[in-house]
């Protein structure tokens, strides 16, 4: 490690700037968030120095820099594009025991300048060691993209009852008790805004452990939305709640490379739903989610797509309002919106459609569902059949049958998104036979409308199936 990192304590401290450019400017603005005395020193500055001086009442001498300007100051930053004049900064900061540093020059710096990601009093510095500025912001614009806005305010909650938590509870219970404030349900208030009763929360709550001893936050469940396949999919909210969950309960639907993305030792529970098979029936997965979130646990519900797009996720949330427990539902990519992208189909177009229907094909035996088929059977329009691989011979005979041209463009997408994707293209009448031939399996989405002819131009995802892929196009 070549530097040591430390947060320093500026306010009201007296900070040199030398240079009145740009980088200045700049170097000037980040000091002023900390509250730093600040005298800049240089023979000129730009305008924007100019006003930020004039309107923060700092100290501005206009002069060339000389040794002795450094004397009495705390932090010394030379900013020009003179080689000799950072050289003679760099030399008198360091006679007088002054950290100082060269912008850009860190073999002339004793101290540098991380990346921020600034969620005060939540800071997150990053510093490659002056090896790769550029690398460091990348990484700060990750963290930056990750963090939660309001996590600056989870920090200040935590630092308001931070005392009262040492009086309440006994130090060995004291890091479990704030693991479980910072990522339970009260978070979740501060989180979305809501801190006014996050403080009342948490004034319960330790009511409660004072009179009672126990105070454990009740657990929470999130009903999560996992995407088709690809994890590249999930939402930044997805991906927290995988890394905070305490057990993640999960269906068939979601893929491997999604629950890689869970927390390590959290519990995994497989509920896995086949049309046909349920491996638990709804009710239990209901009581399982109470049980769970009862135990004080942090529940993610994870389910393929989203979780309100023939999710059964409305069902689910139900049976925990009426429980009591709390809970927040986090939407996913639904499997159209992933299979349209990454088979090149676009949902709606100007010419070929301007309304799209979502629609389940999971018909009963024998049956042609309660559809107006008439009504779907119009052109102008683009229909979307998800769990339709069953019913496929009787979805395109009831289109069909209902006036629809058996050449209209069809076409039958599998595991979506996924290294695995395969696309079968043809027409209303030909699919079914086309299904067949290349042995299509669940899951898979059926897409009608003639935006599917789009994928001619418009594809570009390719998953390692393309053989596949390509003998399809030779059927066409
Ligand atoms: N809630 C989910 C849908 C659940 S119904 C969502 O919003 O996507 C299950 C059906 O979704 C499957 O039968 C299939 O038609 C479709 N599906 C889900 N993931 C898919 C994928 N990766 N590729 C193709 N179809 C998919």
């Amino acid at each position: 490690m070549k530097f040591f990192p430390v947060f320093l304590d500026i306010r009201d401290q007296a900070c040199l700037v030398v240079g009145g450019g740009e980088v200045a400017c700049r170097k000037v603005s980040s000091l002023l968030r900390s509250g730093a005395r600040i005298t800049v020193v240089a023979p000129e500055r730009i305008d924007n120095l100019a006003r930020l001086l004039d309107k923060e009442n700092m100290t501005y001498r206009c002069k060339s820099f000389s040794d002795e300007d450094v004397i009495g100051f705390r932090l010394v930053i030379s900013a020009t594009d003179d080689p000799s004049v950072n050289q003679a900064v760099h030399r008198a900061a360091l006679t007088q025991g002054i950290p100082v540093n060269v912008v850009d020059c860190p073999e002339l710096c004793s101290f540098i300048f991380p990346a921020v990601v600034d969620r005060s009093p939540l800071l997150i510095a990053v510093s490659t060691g002056g090896a790769s500025p550029v690398l460091a912001r990348l990484v700060r614009s990750r963290l930056e993209a990750w963090l939660p806005e309001r996590y600056g305010e989870l920090a200040s909650l935590a630092e308001h009852f931070r005392e009262r938590v040492k009086q309440v509870i006994e130090p060995a219970r004291r890091r479990l008790f704030w693991e479980q404030v910072l990522q339970g349900p009260l978070a979740e208030l501060v989180l979305a805004g809501r801190r006014p009763e996050a403080v009342q929360g948490m004034e319960a709550v330790l009511e409660a452990v004072s009179h009672t001893g126990q105070g454990t936050p009740a657990g929470f469940v999130s009903l999560v939305g996992a995407g088709p396949g690809d994890p590249e999919l999930l939402t930044l909210a997805a991906v927290r709640a995988l890394q905070e969950a305490d057990v993640v309960v999960y269906d068939r639907l979601v893929s491997a490379a999604v629950m890689q993305r869970v927390r390590n030792d959290a519990e995994r529970v497989y509920v896995g739903k086949e049309s046909g098979h349920h491996t638990l029936p709804q009710d239990e997965v209901n009581c399982l989610l109470i049980r769970l979130a009862r135990e004080g646990k942090r529940v993610v519900r994870l389910k393929g797509g989203d979780p309100f797009i023939f999710g059964r996720g409305g069902e689910e949330i139900e049976t925990l309002r009426e429980e009591g427990i709390p809970f927040k539902v986090i939407p996913g990519v639904t499997a159209a919106s992933g299979c349209a992208a990454y088979a090149g189909i676009p949902l709606t177009h100007r010419d070929r459609a301007q309304s799209v229907t979502f629609m389940t094909g999971h018909l009963k035996e024998g049956e042609t569902g309660s559809y107006d088929w008439k009504h779907l059977a119009r052109p102008d329009q683009t229909l979307v059949i998800y769990m339709g691989l069953q019913g496929l011979t009787k979805i395109c005979q009831s289109l069909i049958q209902a006036g629809c041209p058996a050449d209209r463009p069809a076409a039958l997408i599998e595991q979506a998104t996924t290294p695995q994707q395969r696309k079968v293209v043809g027409t209303l009448s030909d699919l079914p036979m086309q299904a067949s031939c290349h042995a299509i399996r669940s899951p898979a989405l059926i897409i009608v409308g003639d935006v599917v002819n789009l994928h001619h131009q418009l594809t570009w995802f390719a998953g390692s199936a393309q053989d596949q892929v390509s003998a399809t196009t030779h059927l066409l």
